[in-house]
């Protein structure tokens, strides 16, 4: 069961007690913006198979939404943030590269 710490209130809540919210971090494209622009912002969304970026809320606690960063794989949690970030935090990208080294993620790198 996947289990994440709201950074906002605290809790270790497990899923049931959260509500997905698809991926994080995505540039956002609107009018005056190209169509191939718009479309990848509407449309495109990664599914890796190992480190993810996501949007979870506590829909069952605090209410809030927040990031998480972790592996869709092993369901390894590298942490999370609050929603208002807008890239991972420095301590997590440097612990997905410790146990992944090479990892990727669109404008990450
Ligand atoms: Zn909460």
């Amino acid at each position: 069961m996947l289990i994440l710490q709201c950074p906002y209130c605290g809790v270790q809540a497990d899923e049931t007690e959260l509500s997905a919210g698809g991926e994080t971090h995505i540039e956002r494209h609107g009018p005056g913006s190209s169509d191939e622009a718009f479309e990848e912002y509407l449309f495109a969304r990664e599914n890796p198979f190992g480190v993810h970026f996501e949007r979870w809320r506590h829909s069952y606690g605090c209410g809030k939404w927040f990031h998480a960063a972790r592996n869709t794989v092993t369901l390894e949690v590298y942490g999370t943030y609050p929603a208002q970030t807008t890239e991972p935090p420095a301590d997590i990208r440097k612990r997905i590269s410790g146990v992944a080294p090479g990892w990727t993620w669109r404008f990450l790198g």
